[in-house]
């Protein structure tokens, strides 16, 4: 077996590994990253837009009004009190010096108005990447920093397995052709990102598991929590599923908008579960976690309900509905667009959905019910319950607003689109002391041992919270904190 030494093994180059590599490389830490992939970079770098933070440089020249305070009481009170006080204390104090410490990176971020039309008036904490193209590029950049400075970046090499004995005594990894190499260490960093990519834990944690749509990272196997676990970290809490929005395919990317059959999921039309009942105020397509919360809620799956005239209205005009993810795809200074439509190709787009099977056409409601396997009777009740509500301009069960109530569903052919609850990630995995060290059932930290990013749990009770940024914020600021505290506990001396 190939083997080496360093001080500190890296786990995974997304946003947490990657954060944690640059304090490393800072204070002269010899590492190694290991990094799954064949390039540098999770979730972090090919997916999340943005970071939270409280009392950044910026927020502090703009006035924000909305500091430590408001932040942990906000989200100690929103989580229901189920979180690592200490830890959620630890990330919100250093969230405004990680924005400078991004742009010391080369992933400059500016504070901007939330991208999502439920929190535009909620106060600036979203800190964006405003050149999504020059941040992959930048993030690529930092191995060959790295490695001029006497570091190892070792990619297709994935940590699995380690050795340990009352202490760290190496990580051993594997390469892409099969080959161990073994790393003797006094420290490791586990920032591999969850486990959206093992089905089996995921199966064993979600019961809708296979109606997902899986956008996060799926090298993301859960292996720091798996290894962690083995050694006694302790894993007992609820499972938080990162869900974000819906989609009508698992094949496709819901955000790319080159269907119109997207264009109406990111609508509020009408929606009915599985058992053909409304589920939610459809309104909460303007607020992506509530809405993936929603769809994860129903099993993973939902239908947008509409007729042939309402296909033909979306055609021909230009209808007073906000895409959802219309303010995504604006860059900074760009004014949204406020409607959708017309959409010449709207038709030919539900007739290929229909083939695909993303949507579902019947000339008769009866017929949708058959083919969808929808009790009839729940079916026409809900499309006659939410017709009045239409007619009447009063939505009295769901409360969604009399703007939205545009369209009700009367006359053949009909279409359905199978929705599909989409995620981003996972949220869940290893308890954790202050310092981003697994803890035992007795609450004792496992020594030389860091786990960070989204292989943490604490922060969120049930699921993904309306706080922009927060996952990705805590991702770079616990890989900070991890490289501190091994720093400081190599300086001490503990190994
Ligand atoms: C499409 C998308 C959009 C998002 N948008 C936002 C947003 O706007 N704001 C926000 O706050 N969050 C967002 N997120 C979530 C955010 O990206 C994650 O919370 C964050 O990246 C987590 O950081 P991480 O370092 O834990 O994992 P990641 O950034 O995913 O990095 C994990 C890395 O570990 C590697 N790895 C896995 N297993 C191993 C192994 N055994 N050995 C070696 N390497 C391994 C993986 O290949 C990967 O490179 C988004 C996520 C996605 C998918």
């Amino acid at each position: 077996m190939n083997s080496f030494s360093t001080d500190v093994v890296v786990v995974g180059s997304g946003s947490a590994g990657i954060s944690a590599c640059f304090e490393l490389y800072q204070k002269h830490v010899p590492f190694v990253l290991l990094e799954k992939g064949n390039k540098v970079g999770g979730a972090g770098k090919f997916g999340a837009h943005g970071v939270f933070a409280i009392n950044s440089t910026e927020q502090k020249k703009r006035h924000v009004n909305y500091g430590y305070r408001e932040a942990f009481n906000g989200l100690t009170d929103y989580n229901h009190f189920f979180v690592n006080g200490e830890l959620l204390a630890r990330f919100l104090k250093k969230s405004g010096a990680n924005i400078d410490r991004l742009a010391e990176m080369g992933l400059p971020v500016t504070v901007e108005q939330s991208e999502q039309k439920a929190h535009l008036n909620d106060p600036l904490v979203y800190h964006k990447f405003n050149n999504f193209k020059e941040k992959m590029t930048n993030w690529d950049k930092l191995p060959d920093k790295f490695t001029a400075a006497g570091n190892k970046v070792m990619l297709e090499t994935a940590a699995v397995d380690l050795e340990y004995d009352n202490g760290l005594k190496a990580v051993i990894a594997k390469n892409k052709a099969g080959a161990e190499i073994r790393i003797a260490a006094k420290k490791v960093i586990f920032a591999d990102g969850g486990y959206c990519g093992s089905q089996e834990m995921m199966t064993a944690n979600f019961s809708d598991t296979k109606a997902l749509l899986n956008l996060g990272e799926r090298k993301s196997t859960g292996t720091g929590i798996r290894l962690t676990h083995k050694l006694g970290a302790d894993c007992r809490h609820r499972p938080v599923l990162f869900a974000h929005g819906g989609a009508p395919s698992m094949s496709i990317n819901p955000m790319k908008r080159d269907s119109a059959v997207e264009t109406l999921t990111n609508l509020p039309l009408l929606w009915l579960d599985q058992t053909a009942n409304r589920f939610v105020n459809e309104d909460v397509v303007y607020d992506f976690a509530m809405w993936g919360n929603a769809a994860h809620n129903v099993n993973g799956i939902y239908y947008v309900l509409l007729d042939q005239k309402t296909l033909d209205t979306f055609k021909q005009k230009e209808v007073n509905l906000e895409d959802t993810f219309e303010r995504q795809f604006c860059d900074v200074g760009q004014t949204p667009r406020t409607t959708v439509g017309p959409l010449p190709n709207i038709q030919t787009d539900f007739d290929e959905a229909v083939k695909t099977g993303e949507v579902v056409k019947a000339d008769t409601l009866e017929e949708i019910a058959q083919k969808l396997q929808l009790p009839y009777s729940s079916l026409t009740r809900s499309v006659n319950a939410y017709n009045q509500a239409v007619k009447q301009k009063e939505d009295d069960t769901f409360l969604k607003p009399a703007a939205e109530l545009l369209f009700d569903v009367q006359e053949g052919p009909f279409y359905a689109i199978i929705e599909h609850c989409a995620i981003l990630g996972t949220l869940d995995g290893v308890n954790v002391d202050r310092n981003c060290q697994p803890v035992k059932e007795d609450g004792t930290p496992l020594k030389d041992l860091y786990i960070v990013g989204n292989n943490v749990n604490g922060l969120y009770s049930d699921g993904y919270p309306s706080y922009e940024g927060i996952a990705n914020g805590f991702a770079f600021v616990s890989g900070w904190i991890a490289a501190e505290e091994a720093i400081k506990s190599l300086n001490q001396g503990e190994k």
